[in-house]
């Protein structure tokens, strides 16, 4: 099957250019100009942007947090994404403690046998050392997993120590893998919690109280300079703050290395939204938590300096009813997490290229190439040329729309980002070929997404 996208405006992450794309089989066949091809389904595309389809590499589908499962599974949050332009993945299987690494893998690639839509990869979580664990590590190239997470937060649950992680590190050096790392200093925020709920501070906003940006600016560098002693890449995931941000460009200065990300949430929403009434302040609430308007603006300027490489979404969602209610005695029994998986592209096309703050190439780079190279992907996937994968999104640019729960595909019963009015509406989406969101219509059969087996970081700038 060949589909012909005929006089659209073609961006990478070089090149903006009016062109045709030929699309045959699953890949990209010609991007140029007056392309004929008579057996093809032609599509016209004049005066719509043609995007490289968006890929989030922070994501957690059916995750057991233990007093609950996050509220979008393989199905209903690659669905949601698709409709939101993105058509590749990454997620996160975790281990419990005691469990070997492959069962967690296997129990990952069930999750999403039978339901997926678009395609993905795993990160491996890992939440104990013992030499097990790091022989296993060694092993996870093998299974198409080039990067692992370890988490400096969440004590007693999924926090290693700063030998555990230098253990780990070095293994995933030995191996060229990446560790990401959730950087915020878990001992101190433990005892703060404590401290907060036995003075009787049980509200929503104390959550962001318990874990203030300094205890994430001090995780941040110590983890940079714990992975650059082991000879690890690292990846900070969901930085929120100026003052990590510092802590990032700093050390690049110094010349060590280190990748970064930061979410939505965290470039649109500011520590404000905690305080809502009647418990509303519960559906902000996600680790590290949303901080202020300074904050913002620094990320954006972070991304635009490439100091900061991707927007992810940590996508983890919970129900307002019956999930984030579970802390309605105490902060620390609110769920952690918000959705996006939908709305980022989107909402990046928005305020991002729209606002001016963003080139088209920028954009680009930040939602879909940046994400391919540093996980192993590119140039099967992140950008349009002969012989990727032909994952792409059309956009109106002219259309408005409002964001709301009410029509949103996310399994979940609201959006943060509700009553945002966006410019930028996708119309078609494609997945290897195949269109799968025509409009309001979803195409794409249950199962058709497929696993990836992803290669290791390769990044020039
Ligand atoms: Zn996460």
């Amino acid at each position: 099957m060949s589909t012909l996208i005929k006089n659209g405006i073609v961006i990478t992450e070089n090149e903006v250019k009016t062109a045709d794309v030929l699309i045959e089989g699953e890949k990209i066949s010609t991007v140029g100009k007056s392309i004929t091809a008579p057996n093809a389904k032609e599509i016209d595309a004049s005066g719509l942007y043609v995007f490289p389809g968006g890929i989030d590499v922070h994501t957690h589908l059916d995750l057991d947090v233990g007093s609950t499962v996050s509220s979008d599974d393989f199905y209903t949050g690659q669905a949601a994404a698709a409709f939101g332009g993105t058509t590749t993945h990454i997620d996160f299987p975790t281990p419990r403690k005691g469990e070997t690494l492959r069962a967690a893998f296997e129990e990952w690639l069930s999750k999403a046998a039978g339901k997926a839509v678009i395609d993905y990869g795993f990160h491996m979580s890992v939440v104990e050392v013992n030499n097990k664990i790091l022989r296993e590590i060694e092993e996870l190239p093998d299974w198409g997993i080039t990067s692992i997470k370890v988490y400096m937060a969440y004590k007693n649950i999924l926090q290693l120590t700063d030998e555990e992680i230098y253990r780990v590190m070095q293994t995933a050096a030995r191996k060229n893998i990446t560790v990401m790392v959730h950087a915020e200093n878990g001992d101190v925020i433990d005892f703060n919690v404590r401290n907060l709920i036995a003075e009787g501070k049980t509200e929503p906003k104390y959550h962001a109280i318990s874990r203030p940006p300094l205890l994430e600016a001090e995780a941040v560098n110590r983890a940079i300079y714990i992975a650059n002693a082991a000879g690890a890449n690292v990846y900070i995931v969901h930085v929120t703050a100026e003052m990590s941000l510092n802590q990032i460009t700093e050390s690049r200065k110094r010349g060590l290395k280190v990748f970064a990300e930061t979410c939505p949430q965290y470039l649109f929403l500011d520590d404000s939204y905690l305080e809502l009434q009647n418990f509303e302040g519960a559906k902000y609430i996600c680790s590290p938590p949303l901080r202020k308007p300074e904050d913002n603006e620094a990320l954006w300027n972070g991304l635009k300096k490439g100091d900061l490489q991707i927007v992810s979404t940590d996508h983890c969602p919970f129900n307002f009813k019956g999930q984030k209610e579970l802390g309605k005695e105490a902060f620390n029994k609110i769920p952690n997490g918000l959705p996006g998986i939908e709305d980022r592209v989107p909402l990046l096309y928005s305020e991002g290229i729209v606002k001016g703050r963003l080139t088209l190439n920028q954009f680009v780079r930040i939602t879909s190439t940046n994400p391919a190279k540093l996980f192993g992907l590119y140039p099967q996937k992140g950008t349009l040329k002969t012989g990727s994968n032909a994952d792409l999104f059309i956009l109106d640019p002219n259309a408005e729309r409002t964001i709301t729960s009410q029509n949103h595909h996310m399994n979940v019963d609201y959006n943060p980002y509700e009553g945002f009015k966006i410019k930028g509406k996708i119309k078609k989406v494609f997945r290897r070929g195949e269109l799968i969101v025509d409009g309001e219509e979803f195409l794409a059969e249950k199962g058709s997404g497929r696993y990836l087996h992803r290669k290791h970081l390769k990044w020039e700038d």
